[in-house]
């Protein structure tokens, strides 16, 4: 956006509908660190392809980062039409200035309708420095996504404390802007058969402005500790309520399943479990092939977090628990006496079909 262009939006006087008007395309942030692309992306790119097909535009994504080629070039493979590539020493590690520079840079000089970025810390810690100066609408934690007749973006969210989902539109400014919640929606898998032609010619390397000389890193030590990403397992053992501050019987079933563990908000609430590990409405959203919830009652916030896990084994011992009606497998029992039998039977190789009858 030109000089001249912000100050007519900042006038608010007719011309903001050709703004609008002139807006096109839905953009998609692809996150890398180091080599390792955010599945967040991959989600959010399959989620693009809808909404670009919908309006009949362009996705393309945005690749922002050191030796990204690979990157870009998946990202043709799972479904994007065009990717912007900032390719460059200075965006390795992640710092919120060049990236949130470079961005702004794109994102004026293009004009797109639309642009996704994964609700990460990265993508809510640059999002707002493009939004602001841009005068876009930024709308935080997005869980659904749609565009209307007119072709304006619906971004939805948990608002007043999960109590309503909100759902946000920007009519007078572009582009539409959300951080999108991680493990809300599947990623479709890369094909390079379904691709037209060499994806080469669908890279554009863009120019990197920003200054190298004004930045100065210094990394001293990255310590993550055990601080899983629960939106990633595979496996989780969920605990609630009824585990009373004894996470022993879990961590237990945990190891034996090499499952992470989890927490309903009760259980963090409580401060038994930290909150990056509470599923839920208010927590994370994730989708393992197998959920164990131990004491857990089956609260509708909790369900809304874990629904989509292929297979749920519920432990309560409240035979009309409500989690019963959500499980594969439910076993009504005291959870105390029943996790360590479950962790005696269930081991990382065994197939939990083949065990619990
Ligand atoms: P409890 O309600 O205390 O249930 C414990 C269960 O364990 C019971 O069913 C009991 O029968 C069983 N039990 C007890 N002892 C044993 C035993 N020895 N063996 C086996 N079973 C036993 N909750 C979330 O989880 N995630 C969210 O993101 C979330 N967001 C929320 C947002 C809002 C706006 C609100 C209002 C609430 C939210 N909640 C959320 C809270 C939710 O409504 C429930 O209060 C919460 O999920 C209850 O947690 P729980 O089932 O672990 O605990």
């Amino acid at each position: 956006m030109s000089d001249d262009a912000e100050q007519t939006t900042d006038a608010g006087d007719g011309d903001e509908a050709s703004e609008v008007d002139l807006a096109s395309d839905v953009w998609v942030f692809i996150e890398e660190h180091a080599g390792d692309t955010m599945a967040v992306s991959w989600e959010l790119l399959t989620e693009g392809r809808r909404l670009a097909d919908d309006l009949e535009e362009d996705l393309v994504a945005l690749v922002i980062g050191e030796d990204v080629d690979d990157v870009a070039t998946e990202a043709i493979e799972r479904g994007a039409d065009r990717v912007l590539v900032a390719d460059d020493p200075v965006f390795e590690p992640y710092r919120a200035d060049p990236y949130g520079t470079q961005f702004r840079e794109m994102v004026e000089e293009r004009n797109p309708g639309i642009v996704l970025i994964g609700g990460t810390h990265t993508g809510r810690d640059f999002a707002g420095r493009v939004a602001v100066p841009a005068h876009a609408g930024l709308t935080a934690d997005v869980t659904e996504l749609d565009v209307d007749d007119d072709g304006q973006l619906l971004a939805r969210r948990p608002a007043f404390g999960g109590n309503v989902l909100a759902e946000i539109v920007c009519p007078e400014h572009r582009p539409q802007m959300a951080t999108v919640r991680a493990g809300v929606f599947e990623a479709a898998d890369p094909d390079s058969e379904a691709v037209d032609g060499d994806p080469a010619d669908r890279i554009e390397r863009v120019d990197v402005v920003v200054d190298e000389e004004h930045t100065v890193t210094e990394v001293l030590e990255r310590d993550v500790g055990d601080r899983a990403d629960i939106t990633d397992a595979d496996r989780l053992v969920a605990v609630g309520g009824g585990v009373e501050g004894n996470l022993d019987p879990a961590i237990e079933l945990a190891e034996a399943l090499d499952a992470d563990l989890a927490a309903s908000r009760k259980a963090v609430d409580e401060g038994w479990v930290e909150g990056a590990r509470q599923v839920g409405q208010t927590g994370k959203t994730v989708r393992p092939e197998l959920y164990v919830a131990l004491g857990i009652s089956g609260a509708v916030q909790h369900i809304e977090g874990m629904n989509d896990a292929r297979t749920v084994i519920a432990v309560n011992n409240d035979p009309n628990a409500p989690i019963f009606e959500h499980a594969d497998y439910g076993i009504v029992g005291d959870l105390f006496e029943i996790a360590p039998r479950l962790a005696v039977l269930l081991d990382e190789e065994t197939d939990p079909e083949e065990v619990v009858q």
